[in-house]
């Protein structure tokens, strides 16, 4: 399931990766890329009152991101998958890639070479995520997500 969001939205767009969910940003659901081929219709967010028209259009109330993602939690929290989390480059909406500490050194401050591990880059811009990426407010935010759907 793609969920579509609005380029004025970019930040809950990357809240939404976070949770590992497809999340790219566009102005419409047609040019958000090929979906039709998945024959499952995404979801668009988005805070205009005249957007496209479109039939999964959800109008976004708030300006305050953790409100606005409040507002669409029952649309995406069956969809998020605890293993997926952390599984999807936060810029650019593209799947992580497993790697090794060794391959990604020169990425990442030396601190964190030698106290984390569970590496992952993405193969777009390069950007390294590990286990502690998160802060713990996030974490947090992510657990109660999963745990109150289940
Ligand atoms: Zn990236």
């Amino acid at each position: 399931m793609m969920f579509i969001c609005d380029t004025m939205l970019g930040r809950l767009s990357r809240y939404l990766r976070m949770l590992g969910l497809d999340a790219p940003c566009a102005n419409s659901p047609a040019s958000a890329g090929a979906w039709e081929h998945t024959g499952l219709q995404p979801y668009f967010f988005t805070k205009r009152l005249k957007a496209p028209r479109y039939e999964r259009t959800v109008h976004i109330r708030s300006d305050r991101i953790m409100e606005q993602l409040a507002e669409i939690r029952p649309i995406i929290a069956p969809h998020v998958m605890p293993e997926a989390v952390m599984s999807r480059c936060i810029e650019c909406n593209v799947p992580l890639v497993a790697t090794a500490r060794e391959d990604v050194e020169h990425y990442i401050p030396e601190y964190i070479y030698h106290h984390y591990a569970g590496f992952k880059q993405c193969p777009s811009c390069k950007k390294v995520y590990w286990s502690g990426s998160h802060t713990e407010k996030m974490k947090k935010w992510i657990e109660n997500i999963i745990t109150n759907h289940q």
